[in-house]
């Protein structure tokens, strides 16, 4: 389908196509599972600064609406395209379905740089972005949620803009907004909390020490810093990596990640932070550590460095880090890599995501330690399920992972019938 012409689409599909073949789905089942039920494009013009109107192209892509709403982050990125944005929605869908969430996928954006707009400009074009959606949102439709390049404020925008037109207060239409107006305690953390539960759980089965253990962290936004901070902090691993968009640094003796994290609060960015520990960024992925935890952008393992990661555990925080062609290769690496699949170990977010989006349901508040409680368990169901069935089936936990949520998905749409 042209309209999803993408790398990344082709990626999602030709992943799904290694699990439907695995799970013997019938060729009449396959394009119903795979494509998306709904993908909506507009085009938002917006007042800019200097008295110019400038339009910008947004999407949000329903990827399956048969278990529930759909739920998805919204991504403000310059490349973002409806293909991109499918793909997404795709992943969110097997995701949810793994985790037992009453959701289908979603996916939606902006293709913009959000950091070269002024805050007036970037609260126009998101509260253009929430009216052109309206018609086809709502907490029992489409559930938004935050994403690489947006934030609590925005998802405060976005709420607003859409209670504004229901005339009351609406705070279940989007997840990831601040606590002062329903956002739940821990929603920020929840990403990168899960991604080191998951990792504490795997170097557990590996009998890994975490105190002689080091880090590489690629992407120093919510996922990495949180990931990055947690690891550090309280599991006693020693970050030797990390990077964003603007710089990669690697020193083996550690990089003291609370004072990254005070320069990005300050700055927006590591670029002059420990500049002599810089390292070429394509370099830093594939240096000697422990655990690698891509946390930024999609395919950066690919079949042209997967044989050279030199990591013990591989925590895919990112969604889609890794290619197909570089699966492949990981997959005969298998007893020296142990892969935590983006659908399991980014699925915090979504997670905490549900929690908040009951509480504004039911307008009831749980704590912090509640939240991070009912997480864990979540997670840990859901590793044991994947580690359970790669055993027994011999296959990768990426196609475990998968199996497990397309399966689910298949199952209901089954039981549900086709109409008419
Ligand atoms: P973010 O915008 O908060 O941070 C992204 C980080 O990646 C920034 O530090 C940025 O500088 C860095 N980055 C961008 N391009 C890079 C590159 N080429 N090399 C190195 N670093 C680069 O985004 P986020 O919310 O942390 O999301 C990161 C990834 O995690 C995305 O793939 C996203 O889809 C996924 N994810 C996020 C959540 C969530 O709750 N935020 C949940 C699940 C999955």
């Amino acid at each position: 389908m042209h309209i999803y012409d993408d790398d990344v689409f082709r990626m999602a599909c030709a992943q799904f196509e290694v699990i439907a073949e695995y799970l013997n789905i019938d060729k009449n089942h396959r394009d119903r599972l795979m494509y998306p039920k709904r993908s909506i494009a507009v085009t938002l013009p917006v007042h800019m600064d200097d008295g110019s109107t400038r339009t910008f192209q947004g999407y949000r892509v329903q990827h399956h609406l048969t278990l529930g709403p759909t739920k998805g982050g919204t991504r403000f990125a310059p490349t973002l395209s409806m293909g991109e944005t499918a793909a997404l929605a795709m992943w969110m869908s097997w995701k949810c379905a793994l985790a037992n969430l009453p959701y289908g996928g979603a996916k939606g954006g902006v293709a913009v740089d959000p950091s070269k707009l002024s805050r007036t400009e970037l609260e126009a074009l998101s509260r253009r972005y929430m009216q052109e959606m309206i018609p086809f949102v709502g907490p029992h439709t489409d559930i938004m949620g935050p994403d690489m390049g947006t934030n609590e404020q925005i998802m405060a925008w976005f709420m607003d803009t859409y209670s504004v037109y229901q005339g009351y207060a609406v705070s279940e239409i989007v997840t990831g907004k601040p606590v002062t107006i329903g956002g739940t305690e821990g929603r920020r953390e929840a990403t990168g909390r899960g991604v080191v539960y998951l990792i504490e759980r795997a170097m557990d089965m590996l009998k890994m020490d975490p105190e002689k253990s080091t880090a590489i962290i690629q992407g120093f936004g919510n996922v990495g810093s949180v990931a990055a901070l947690s690891l550090a902090l309280k599991s006693g691993v020693k970050v030797i990596g990390i990077s964003d968009h603007t710089t990669a640094l690697y020193n083996p003796k550690g990089i003291d990640v609370k004072a990254a994290e005070q320069h990005m609060l300050k700055k927006g960015h590591l670029r002059a932070f420990c500049e002599d520990d810089r390292v070429d960024p394509n370099e830093l992925l594939i240096l000697p550590c422990d655990i690698l935890v891509p946390a930024a952008v999609d395919r950066v393992i690919t079949g042209k460095n997967a044989a050279q990661l030199k990591c013990r555990i591989l925590a895919e925080g990112a969604n889609g880090p890794t290619s197909p062609d570089a699966d492949l290769i990981l997959e005969q690496r298998w007893d020296e890599i142990f892969m935590i699949p983006d659908i399991l170990c980014n699925a915090g977010g979504v997670i905490v995501s549900y929690f908040e989006w009951v509480q504004g349901l039911q307008s009831f508040r749980w704590t912090e330690m509640e939240v991070t409680d009912k997480l864990f368990r979540i997670l840990e169901h859901s590793f044991s399920q994947v580690i359970r069935r790669a055993k027994e089936h011999k296959i990768s936990h990426r196609t475990a992972a998968m199996a497990i949520g397309v399966e689910r998905v298949l199952r209901a749409k089954s039981t549900r019938g086709l109409f008419p």
